[in-house]
């Protein structure tokens, strides 16, 4: 007994290890990422409907590793959160982000998101007030996109942090609404300026009545509530003609644009897309 005792043991403890060590690299590899420059945001448009024109441009962040090439968000977002790095990689695409607009025609606005875990961190106000001031940029320019697990985190300073924020002129959009469990609540908590209809209501547009209800049902909510409506993931015209008939104020998806380089912004449309 003593020695299967012994055994358990051992095959256990280098388990842990390789995964805390796994771990330690990857939060190391992200850590010389940051400091080698090796992060990027890309830009996707966001187009206004009424106007035609392209409004502003999202941030969706990428990083470009030497030897793996470009590596999508979602396998590194999450653990920068665990280890506690996404404070100074958000700081920096902020930051990022604010330069590359002044470099824009008019007045395009740039939307970044926003980690609930930069939330919790009592140095998120101020490192939007940083990265306004070091760029320059009109803080109506900047808008910041929040889900709604940062208001599950509920607690009354989740909200003081979003009127500091609002009280310096940044915009606020709710990001992928309708896939949370009480989503009607949160829009009597905070003033959005502008709630994102998740993907998943886009996808099924054409092949669902159901989808359609629930797209026009937020749009009027938030014609009601003051809030402009973006509905995101539009791949096709049809998508498009149902949007603009269901009162959306922007749209965006592949179909207007995808995420490029700051190098290869484009900041018009082609005339068929808004056919
Ligand atoms: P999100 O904010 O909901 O961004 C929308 C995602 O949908 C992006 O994926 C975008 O590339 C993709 N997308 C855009 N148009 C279409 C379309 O027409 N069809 C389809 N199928 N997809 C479309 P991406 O770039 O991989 O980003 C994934 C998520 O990573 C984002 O979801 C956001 O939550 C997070 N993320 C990206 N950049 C940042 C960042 O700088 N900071 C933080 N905290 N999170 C970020
Ligand atoms: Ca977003
Ligand atoms: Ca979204
Ligand atoms: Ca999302």
């Amino acid at each position: 007994a003593k020695s299967q005792g012994r055994g358990t043991y051992r095959f256990f403890e280098p388990d842990m290890d390789v995964q805390l060590q796994a771990r330690r690299v990857l939060e190391l590899d992200l850590r010389k990422a940051l400091a080698n420059g090796e992060f990027e945001p890309f830009y996707q448009p966001q187009v206004n409907i009424a106007s035609s024109e392209i409004s502003g441009f999202e941030a969706l962040l990428r990083w470009r590793h030497p030897e793996r090439g470009l590596i999508p968000p979602g396998e590194f977002i999450p653990i920068a959160e665990d280890t506690g790095l996404i404070a100074p990689l958000g700081e920096w695409v902020l930051a990022k982000a604010c330069k590359d607009a002044m470099t824009w025609p008019g007045n395009l606005k740039v939307a970044v998101n926003l980690s609930p875990v930069q939330f919790r961190n009592k140095g998120l106000v101020t490192s939007v007030v940083n990265a306004l001031s070091a760029s320059g940029l009109a803080p109506d320019r900047r808008e910041l996109e929040i889900t709604e697990s940062v208001l599950l985190q509920d607690n009354d300073a989740t909200l003081t942090i979003l009127h500091e924020l609002r009280g310096l002129g940044v915009r606020i959009a709710l990001d992928d609404f309708g896939t949370g469990y009480s989503s009607l609540s949160y829009l009597r908590s905070f003033p959005f300026d502008k709630i994102k209809i998740d993907q998943s209501f886009v996808r099924e547009l054409s092949t669902r009545a159901d989808c359609l209800a629930i797209v026009q049902s937020i749009t009027r909510l938030g014609e009601s509530l003051g809030m402009s409506t973006t509905a995101e993931g539009v791949e096709t015209e049809d998508q498009f003609v149902q949007l603009r008939a269901a009162g959306c104020t922007e749209v965006q998806g592949y179909y207007f644009g995808f995420p490029k380089p700051l190098k290869e912004l484009v900041f018009s449309l082609a005339p068929r897309q808004l056919s």
